[in-house]
């Protein structure tokens, strides 16, 4: 697929107002869903385009559509995933602030196919800007009448509600976002009962990402099989905004089929490595997937290939490191942020991460003991699954492939009481004196 879906109107200011969004075809599919398919038939084709999460688990979007029960008299509820806080991802934002109308169609579309009359956008706090864009667009959509009361004259009514977030990561987690969107702490739920049963006031709701829920509209104009036919396998479907941020010439935000080979979007589309260094890892998923060392990176980027050699697509946020990147203090920053926002409920998570940010701080300041190793591997081991929601797997996940692939750089610390890289003063480290 070498045309753009997302990024296509990246050059053009207007692409956030309904009128370009109109005249460039916008708000055909939900029209035409609305005018010509049952639910079912909207389920259906999206089971049928292979359409996976976006927002880091790649769960089937139809599928999860699916579990709500239809029986239920109590209201359904949509909420679109806009928290985007993960380390190294800033895909989702780009879309609230340049594809408004893409998301909002999306929301709508999928709305109908839980029968939802009444769907939230959860944004991060801290995205004032994107809030702002959203409530315009909506606002602009109402007045068109494509959302509000009896849209496009069939009956069916939906509002959509812009609620901000107060800062904290965990409340992009689905049940803590649930929590929080109900006014209580963000504070995730045991699971089951999932969302889908029990979700925002005790009813049925669904919760999709921002870019899996603006890909709607693409499976609707264009068809399911032409979806389907985007991507490597009938398994991993779809265009795809990948996120590059760190020692890349290029760093940015690319589109490319759910597949792009890691090597290439580096060493290609991002120029390469600066100049004079060479690749030390690459998280490639955000910050609570498992690192990749350089030999590791010839490596299609979808779900099942990453999951393949240990790691994960997540939010395919890739984090680029070179040869001036310190990973034990890069592995401190990742689990100071967990220990800060890991919300207190499970007793590993709480006290594993602050565990592990006391360790790896010794290790940094010349303090670490060679037993340090396996003890900062156990305690992470020891959060691994045993917690109520995924922030624990997340800062678990990052400390035991950092100790697996890199071993001697943490060991060489130990023996050398500091960081080799920064007392080597020829390779300038940025920032080490901040
Ligand atoms: Fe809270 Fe961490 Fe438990 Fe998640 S894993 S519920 S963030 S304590």
């Amino acid at each position: 697929m070498e045309e753009k879906y997302f990024l296509k109107n990246k050059d053009n200011p207007e692409s956030k107002n309904i009128d370009f969004y109109v005249k460039n075809g916008g708000y055909k599919a939900w029209e035409s869903v609305l005018e010509g398919k049952s639910p079912d038939e909207v389920i259906g084709e999206v089971k049928k385009s292979g359409l996976r999460g976006r927002g880091g688990a790649g769960f089937p979007a139809g599928m999860k559509w699916s579990f709500v029960p239809k029986d239920s008299d109590r209201p359904k509820y949509l909420i679109c995933n806009a928290d985007e806080s993960e380390p190294g991802t800033f895909k989702d934002r780009y879309i609230i602030e340049r594809e408004p109308h893409m998301m909002l169609e999306g929301i709508a579309i999928a709305s109908f196919a839980i029968n939802c009359h009444q769907a939230y956008i959860y944004i991060r706090g801290e995205f004032v800007y994107g809030a702002k864009v959203l409530d315009e667009a909506i606002a602009e959509a109402e007045a068109r009448g494509c959302l509000g009361k009896n849209i496009m004259g069939t009956g069916y009514d939906l509002d959509i509600a812009v609620h901000r977030g107060a800062g904290a990561y965990i409340c992009g987690e689905e049940t803590g976002q649930i929590e929080s969107l109900e006014g209580k702490r963000g504070w995730p739920r045991l699971k089951p009962p999932f969302p889908a049963v029990v979700g925002v006031f005790n009813s049925p709701t669904v919760v999709n990402n921002v870019e899996t829920l603006a890909n709607l509209p693409l499976i609707f104009n264009r068809g399911a099989d032409y979806f389907a036919g985007i991507g490597p396998n009938a398994k991993n479907t779809g265009p795809k905004l990948y996120c590059v941020s760190g020692h890349v010439k290029r760093p940015g935000l690319y589109e490319f089929p759910l597949g792009k080979n890691l090597n290439e979007l580096i060493y290609e589309d991002c120029g390469g490595i600066r100049d004079g260094h060479e690749l030390k890892a690459v998280i490639p998923g955000g910050s609570s997937v498992p690192v990749l060392r350089p030999e590791e990176i010839d490596v299609s980027m979808d779900y099942d290939s990453l999951a393949a050699i240990g790691s994960m697509l997540g939010s395919a946020g890739a984090i680029v490191m070179d040869d001036t990147t310190c990973l034990v203090d890069s592995l401190l920053n990742l689990e100071q942020f967990y220990a800060h926002e890991s919300c207190g409920q499970c007793t590993p998570c709480r006290e594993g991460t602050m565990w592990m940010v006391k360790i790896l701080s010794r290790i940094e300041k010349g303090q670490g003991r060679m037993e340090d190793m396996d003890l900062l591997d156990d305690v992470a081991k020891n959060i691994n699954f045993r917690t109520i929601c995924p922030l624990g797997d997340a800062a678990a996940m990052p400390a035991m492939s950092f100790i697996d692939k890199f071993r001697d750089e943490f060991e060489e610390h130990i023996k050398q009481g500091g960081c080799p890289i920064q007392k080597d003063k020829s390779i300038k480290v940025p920032n080490a004196d901040a």
